[in-house]
């Protein structure tokens, strides 16, 4: 209702609204499971159903999308010029997820809901996880972990404040800060080594919450790679912080409300 009413206030046409979120999301805009909000089976757009010109169906494509916010937020970088490559883009934030474009394409798996790389584990034996696992990537370098490694546990910090406050410190050279930088750096190395092992990609973006503190995550991440990923002596990986940052998400959202339009303009035309 806010964007909407800023929309209007810029005499903007609103075109379509599409809505990121940090979990499981199916085809129909249902919200499966995202544990670090609590939501479990929530039906994103009958809640929203309110909002009436939100949920009007264009030539059969509802006016409102619900996607995956990591899946968003790799679409962004995909179309802020990375090209047509093939990438694997971390979203660093409380949780983490992954979004992995091959040949220019998202890759979204069967059901929509590949990228849960938060979710793979670091130490089998390492501690419980909302997911029900152990050792989990996200109990190491998940927002949460990184504050209180980095003694900043509770300090009740918004999202894109603590990746701030964390840089700020590593630049100080504060060490508490920079050692659980690059514990999570390790972490992330060890989990995207696997990956680029499995898929074969030459680049890993970090994004999200990562891209503020890409200059200390890197070089861990980039050193468990060179000792664990088969190829890297005679094709290294690039490792990078994304180009849009913090706003990546929102920004790819956006996009895609566009780029559906772009697709089928007919249905668009009609309406105006
Ligand atoms: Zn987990």
């Amino acid at each position: 209702a806010q964007a909407r009413a800023d929309a209007d206030a810029q005499g903007l046409t609103l075109a379509g609204a599409a809505l990121g979120v940090p979990g499981l999301v199916d085809d129909t805009g249902r919200v499966r499971l995202a544990p670090n909000l609590s939501w479990r089976d929530v039906p994103v757009p009958e809640l929203l159903a309110a909002l009436p010109p939100l949920t009007e169906t264009v030539e059969g494509v509802p006016a409102l999308v619900v996607d995956n916010e990591a899946n968003l937020a790799a679409l962004s970088e995909l179309h802020a010029g990375a090209g047509p490559g093939s990438f694997l883009h971390l979203s660093g934030e409380v949780g983490i997820g992954a979004g992995i474009v091959l040949d220019g394409a998202l890759f979204r798996g069967v059901r929509g809901w590949s990228g849960e790389i938060g979710h793979i584990p670091v130490r089998p034996d390492g501690p419980p996880c909302r997911c029900g696992g152990r050792g989990c990537l996200e109990r190491y370098a998940g927002q949460e972990a990184i504050l209180a490694a980095a003694g900043l546990a509770g300090a009740d910090l918004p999202a894109d404040t603590a990746s701030v406050r964390l840089a700020q410190l590593a630049e100080a050279g504060e060490p508490t800060a920079r050692h659980a930088l690059h514990e999570a750096g390790t972490a992330i190395g060890i989990t995207v080594s696997s990956v680029i092992n499995l898929l074969d990609l030459d680049t890993v973006v970090l994004g999200g919450g990562y891209a503020p503190l890409a200059p200390w995550i890197r070089p861990p991440v980039l050193a468990e790679i060179e000792r664990r990923v088969l190829t890297a002596a005679w094709s290294p990986v690039t490792v990078r912080p994304a180009t849009l940052g913090a706003t990546a998400a929102a920004v790819g959202a956006a996009g895609s409300v566009v780029r559906r339009i772009i697709a089928r303009p007919a249905g668009w035309l009609a309406r105006l």
